[in-house]
């Protein structure tokens, strides 16, 4: 249930700060989205369950630029970071306006960026799926053999991401979600919320129709 500071979903570890947080997913020395930086000590707490520590992170990968995903970036000093080319600037000039910090109380830090990644790029054996609409450089992050989708806040369990904050697009997000509906996917591991375990396209479907 969400509030769990750790689960297991597969090999994948996912850890729940707060409700402000971003989820966070942690595999084979990368996470994926690192919340809003505010709950360290729960975050030192959750991977010394896993007997590692924040040295041990060697990639962050974001799913977009806003503040609660990105907050936490700078709490792995071994982490490279990579992001969406289109949301790279606004991470590593620390723009708060397009990462939304004020609407979580925070101020934006800047941060190197050491990949920028674009629709089609391999990163540690992900699919790159750009999916703007939440954000201009959103994406989703797809494992082709396991069938594992990293959603970010484009799709939810029960909805889909917000167009209403700076550079968000009612239009462009219709097109991504529309694209999500093509892959092949029975996993979703979604930036807020619960995970869909298993038949996570069929159970999508259900709730678009519905
Ligand atoms: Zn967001």
């Amino acid at each position: 249930m969400v509030g769990e500071l750790l689960r297991k979903i597969g090999d994948i570890k996912m850890i729940h700060l707060s409700g402000l947080d971003s989820n966070i997913y942690l595999f084979d020395k990368t996470v994926i989205d690192t919340g809003t930086g505010f709950n360290f000590v729960r975050l030192i707490d959750a991977l010394k369950q896993l007997k590692m520590g924040m040295n041990d992170i060697e990639l962050v990968i974001n799913t977009h630029c806003h503040f609660d995903h990105t907050g936490g970036d700078g709490y792995f000093p071994k982490a490279q970071i990579a992001i969406h080319e289109a949301d790279a600037d606004a991470v590593e000039n620390a723009d708060d306006q397009m990462v939304n910090a004020g609407f979580f109380n925070g101020r934006a830090k800047p941060k190197k960026i050491g990949q920028r990644l674009k629709e089609g790029d391999t990163v540690k054996g992900l699919k790159v799926i750009h999916t703007p609409g939440h954000t201009p450089g959103s994406i989703c992050l797809l494992d082709e053999k396991k069938k594992i989708l990293f959603s970010g806040d484009t799709v939810f369990s029960d909805g889909v991401g917000r167009t209403d904050r700076p550079g968000g697009s009612e239009e462009q997000l219709e097109e991504s979600i529309n694209k999500v509906m093509e892959l092949d996917f029975d996993v979703l591991l979604p930036g807020h919320g619960e995970p869909i375990p298993k038949n996570a396209k069929k159970e999508l479907d259900k709730m678009f129709r519905e």
